[in-house]
Formats: structure tokens, sequence, C-alpha cells
């Protein structure tokens, strides 16, 4: 069976950057993905950029998919970003808790992803296939892997369809949390996030932030390239193209690539993979 494709954005600030998205979009077209996903600022600060974005890419042909993030909001707020998103056709929503800006306090109405999730459902009924997030080396907040994988039973009782996975560079660790999810009697599809490494010392501060652990092999060869970007670029291309074949041969059912709205990585990973022969 051919894997699924799906491939993330952030939303533009400027429009020299809307015009790179666009041109971004059509190049990875290319490779039939099942959708696009729009990514959602802290606190609702994209709000309307994610909403612009989403709709422009669905107008262009192809699913979008909005993130959503609930921590922060109210239940009136979320009720009419969804009113808005059914009104504009969606059918996908990657619903998610999020993370405070920092020096905000007030959690505001919802406190972690399995209320949206049930908030969406409770609204919305089936209209959308929810996407929720999931952490094969656990979340950075999570007080145990025990914890952090009752919190992942809980979307998905609430009603999510299938998840993504926080990137990682470790299969073992992808193994064990699908198979931790079975064992619960879950059957969720798992998707796992794949990021493509162009500059190694931005991939190692946001590993750091988010809980993704860079196995030292990795690191110690990366940081003796110091500034030879060329040599970074390959060896990412390498590592990164070894992980996506692991995981398609484990059974992975398919790969959601971090693009960092830039198409080059993500098609030429593809390629080497075998997965372009359709485009
Ligand atoms: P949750 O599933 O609610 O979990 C958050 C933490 O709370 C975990 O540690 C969990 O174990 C714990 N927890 C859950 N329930 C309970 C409970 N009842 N009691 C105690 N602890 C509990 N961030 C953005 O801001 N915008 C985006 O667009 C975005 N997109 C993402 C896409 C993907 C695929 C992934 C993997 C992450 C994305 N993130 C995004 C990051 C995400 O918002 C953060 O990782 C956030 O800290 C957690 O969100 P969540 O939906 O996983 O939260």
């Amino acid at each position: 069976m051919t894997p699924e494709i799906s491939i993330e954005f952030f939303p533009p600030t400027t429009p020299e950057g809307a015009d790179k998205l666009r041109a971004t979009r059509d190049r990875l077209a290319a490779l039939q993905p099942a959708f696009f996903s729009v990514t959602y600022g802290a606190g609702g600060s994209t709000r309307e950029r994610t909403f612009n974005t989403v709709k422009e890419i669905a107008a262009a042909g192809f699913e979008a998919a909005p993130h959503l993030s609930c921590i922060g909001s109210t239940r009136e707020n979320i009720r009419e970003i969804l009113q808005d998103y059914t009104a504009a056709g969606i059918r996908r929503i990657v619903a998610l808790r999020g993370d405070l800006p920092s020096g905000v306090q007030d959690p505001g109405e919802f406190r972690y992803a399995n209320e949206l999730v049930e908030f969406i459902r409770a609204e919305t009924g089936d209209r959308f296939h929810i996407e929720v997030a999931a952490y094969p080396e656990w979340h950075p907040q999570a007080k145990s892997p025990r914890d952090d994988l009752a919190a992942f039973q809980r979307k998905v009782e609430a009603g999510a369809t299938s998840a993504i996975t926080q990137y990682f560079y470790n299969v073992d660790a992808y193994l064990n949390f699908v198979d931790a999810v079975r064992k619960l009697g879950l059957n969720v599809p798992i998707v796992p996030g794949i990021m493509p490494i162009g500059s190694f010392s931005k991939l190692a501060r946001f590993s750091d932030a988010c809980g993704a652990e860079i196995p030292r092999w990795m690191r110690k060869t990366f940081e003796s390239y110091g500034d030879d970007t060329d040599a970074i670029r390959a060896l990412g291309l390498d590592v990164v193209t070894r992980l996506c074949e692991k995981l398609l041969a484990a059974g992975a059912p398919g790969l959601h690539f971090y693009s960092m709205n830039a198409a080059g990585p993500t098609l030429e990973i593809c390629r080497r993979l075998g997965l372009t022969a359709q485009a």
C-alpha cells in the first residue's frame, strides 16, 4: 500500500512569505499529499493567518487541515473558529492543547487536548477528521510515560480519528509507542512526524525545548561539521531517509513532514524513498 504523505506549513507573516509558500505548496503537490496542515500560534496569535492560509490551500484544490490549540481560549472562541472552518468547507483539524505564550498565566476554559477533542465532537459531530499529537519520546511535561499514554488514550476516547507524532530520530521509540497504544486496544493510525534537517544548530535548540532526543552519534557528527552547510544537509538527508525507510518497513501508515515551508528536503527524501513515481 502506498504510504500517505502529509505536509505541515506555518502561516506566513509577510506577502513575500505567502508567495514563497504558494510556490512551495505547488512543488510539493507532486507528492499528492493527503493534506497540507497549517500550524496555529500559541494563544491564538495566528488565528487569522492560519485561517487565511488554510482557505487559500483549500481554494487551490488541496485538502487543508488547520491546527487548533485550546489553551488560553474560551469555548465561545473555539465555537466561532469551528463555525468559520465549517463554512469554509474544511473537514480535518489537528486538535492540540498548545502552550501558553510566555507571561500568560490564565489557561482559559480548556486544560488539555482531550477536552478540545470532546468539545469539537459535541459541537460538530462527525464533521471533522480529528488528528491529535502523540509523543513517542513522551511529552516534556508528562509526569511519567504511563501518564502520557493515559493522556493519549483520553484523546482517542474523546473522538480523535488519528495521530501525528512529535518528530524523533529513534525508530524504537516509535515502535514502542505504537505497541503500547495497541495494547490498550486502540487502533488509531499513528503517523510519524518527520523533521528534515537543514540547520543543525536550530534543530538542536528546538529539540531541547520540545523534548525530542537527538542521538549522541548524530549530535557529535553534525557538530563536527561546524558551518559546513553542504555536509550538514547531505548527512541530514541520509539520516532522515534511512529513518523513513525503517518506519515504512516497520508498518508506519504514512509520513507527516514538518516542511518548515521549504519544498526541497521533503521532495528529495520522498524521491529517495521512491514516493514520487506517482507524480
Ligand atoms: P495534551 O495532549 O493535552 O498533553 C499536554 C501535556 O499534559 C502532556 O504532558 C500530557 O501528558 C499532560 N496531560 C494531559 N492530560 C492530563 C491530565 N488530565 N492531567 C495531567 N496531565 C495531563 N503547538 C502549537 O502551538 N501550534 C501548533 O500548530 C502545533 N502543532 C503541533 C503538531 C503536532 C503533530 C505536534 C506533535 C505538536 C504540535 N504543537 C503545536 C505542540 C503542542 O501544542 C505542544 O506539544 C503542547 O505542549 C501539548 O499539546 P498536546 O495537544 O499534545 O497536549
